[in-house]
């Protein structure tokens, strides 16, 4: 049995104890171990901070960009390998896997191309100087300088790829030294792809940091200055907003958390836009099984078309086999691991309880499994007529393949339920009014990170409702955890400070000389 090591101050380092197991969701099989047990976490963030962090920040960005453009290769070389690594502790088809696996090369190299063409070394611009005294004698430049701390990623399980380099990728390219802390269940990917960056032997020493498992002092060794993003539930945010080095210290937290996500079908009245939506939902529906923190949980579609949408979408689910993915023709897997599934088939109980069964997977002769405890379970459409007053649907997020239809009365009722969510990822709506569209994206953009727009002309080029692109900010307000990440050259600000400087323009100009805007 493999136990994976955790590697920080530049060496690999094995946890005591017996570990933690990390298992294939199909067949049971303890696959690794993971343990952070005696690990002195104050001496790795020291010496990521003290030798990695001047190392990066000696190269220019486009130098650093380079070093992505490296790991991108590495990554690349190795793809086959990681595809089996995500089928056998991950439990996804071929597809999903490259959601998660291609999604990872594609944003790093997005950085890489990106970072190339930056001019800049050691100090970024943030717009034009104001004038503070009376002929410009004296004056204001903001600029940005990376932070000399470390970033630490506490992740979740659904992404151990992307959800690792969609971080790393900006952290790394503003010259900021990366501990990442996976989701124990799925750490095996998170680790092996480390372990291949590290063996290629790209980035200056400590610079990529692995901790596997839950150390002691995983909060308690930052400062004040580091910077902390976490991917996971709402409950395990609040609890780490709580830790003094957070609370009381001051350290930059980014939390991407759950989110009641919508798809909105539009008032149209010919048919596409409602078979946009259809397609839409059942691949939000299956991909990963549902487990993308960006997936569509609620469906509003106008009272006229609730059982026309209701049929359509139980039709398509009907043909989808689901089960082993190791098995031909299986095109939804299963769920990460077993007490997953017994969250899941609660979820799916309370909200029988108070809706209508639309479509239900678990009834249908499409399972394809050969053994009966695994975390695989079906597709599930429920439906409410009374979206008003429902005590869950607009609050309670089922991380699985599970969505709820729900009719509204007028496109204004659609937008108050959709805001119900609280605060959420993405929304994504479909029509073909253009000013329908336009409404509904300024409506919608209080409440939400995204909002993705179709009509005829964009059916086969958009990138899909639950696709996290890295030129497109992703995060949300409130219960979404208030978070931001990516959306181009934004996502370097989290690693970056923000600093008002002020003196005579000829000292101004040198700032300008030195962020390369003038020569
Ligand atoms: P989770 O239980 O909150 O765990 C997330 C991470 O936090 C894991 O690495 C976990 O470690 C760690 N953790 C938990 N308690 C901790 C503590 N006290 N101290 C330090 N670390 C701690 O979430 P999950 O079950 O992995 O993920 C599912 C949830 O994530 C869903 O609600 C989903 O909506 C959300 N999510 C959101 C996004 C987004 O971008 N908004 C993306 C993906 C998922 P262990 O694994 O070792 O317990």
């Amino acid at each position: 049995m493999t136990k994976l090591a955790n590697y920080l101050e530049g060496r690999w380092q094995e946890g005591g104890g017996k570990g933690s197991p990390v298992l294939d969701p199909i067949t049971g099989e303890t696959l690794a171990t993971v343990s952070a047990d005696g690990l002195d976490m104050h001496a790795a963030y020291d010496y990521a901070r003290q030798q990695a962090g001047p190392a990066l920040r000696k190269l220019s960005y486009a130098e650093r960009a380079g070093l992505l453009g490296d790991i991108v290769k590495v990554l690349q070389a190795n793809r086959d390998k990681y595809f089996d690594i995500s089928l056998r502790n991950s439990g996804t088809v071929q597809n999903d896997s490259s959601v998660d696996v291609d999604g990872a090369i594609y944003t790093l190299s997005f950085y890489a191309k990106a970072g190339s063409k930056m001019v800049e070394k050691a100090v970024r611009l943030d717009g034009e100087s104001a004038p503070l005294a009376k002929d410009n004698v004296f004056a204001s430049q903001h600029i940005y300088v990376p932070i000399q701390g470390l970033a630490l990623f506490i992740n979740a399980f659904n992404f151990p790829a992307w959800g690792l380099w969609e971080k790393a990728a900006a952290a790394l390219l503003s010259g900021v030294p990366v501990v990442i802390k996976p989701a124990t269940s799925t750490a095996w990917l998170t680790h092996e792809m480390v372990k291949d960056v590290i063996d290629a032997d790209i980035l200056p020493a400590g610079a990529l940091n692995i901790v596997c498992g839950r150390p002691d002092a995983l909060l308690d060794a930052l400062n004040g200055l580091d910077v902390v993003s976490f991917t996971g539930s709402a409950d395990t945010a609040a609890s780490l907003r709580d830790h003094p080095r957070i609370k009381h210290d001051g350290v930059r937290f980014n939390a991407e958390t759950d989110s009641i996500n919508s798809a909105i079908l539009g008032p149209d009245t010919d048919d596409d836009a409602t078979g946009l939506l259809v397609r839409e939902v059942v691949r939000e529906l299956t991909i990963k099984s549902g487990q993308k923190c960006t997936a569509i949980r609620r469906i509003f579609v106008p009272e006229s078309k609730y059982d026309a949408v209701a049929q359509a979408i139980s039709n398509k689910l009907k043909t989808i086999t689901v089960g082993d993915p190791r098995k031909e023709g299986v095109r939804m897997g299963s769920l990460v691991n077993l007490s997953q599934r017994d969250a899941i088939l609660e979820g799916i109980e309370k909200l029988a309880k108070c809706s209508d069964i639309l479509f239900d997977g678990r009834t249908e002769s499409t399972i394809d499994l050969d053994n009966e405890n695994t975390a695989v379970v079906p597709p599930v459409l429920f439906g409410v007529r009374n979206p008003d007053d429902h005590p869950l649907v607009h609050e309670m997020e089922v991380f699985g393949p599970v969505a709820t239809l729900i009719p509204y009365r007028n496109t204004e009722h659609a937008f108050t339920l959709t805001r119900r969510g609280m605060g959420s990822l993405v929304a994504s709506v479909y029509s073909n009014q253009p000013d329908f569209l336009a409404q509904a994206a300024t409506t919608l953009a209080e409440s939400h990170g995204r909002v993705h727009l179709i009509n005829n002309d964009v059916a086969k080029a958009h990138t899909g409702h639950g696709n996290v692109m890295p030129q497109s900010n992703h995060g949300g307000p409130g219960r979404a955890g208030g978070g931001e990440e990516l959306g181009g050259m934004r996502a370097l600000r989290f690693y970056h400070r923000l600093a008002a400087i002020q003196g005579s323009p000829e000292v101004l100009g040198k700032l300008a000389q030195a962020a390369g805007s003038e020569s």
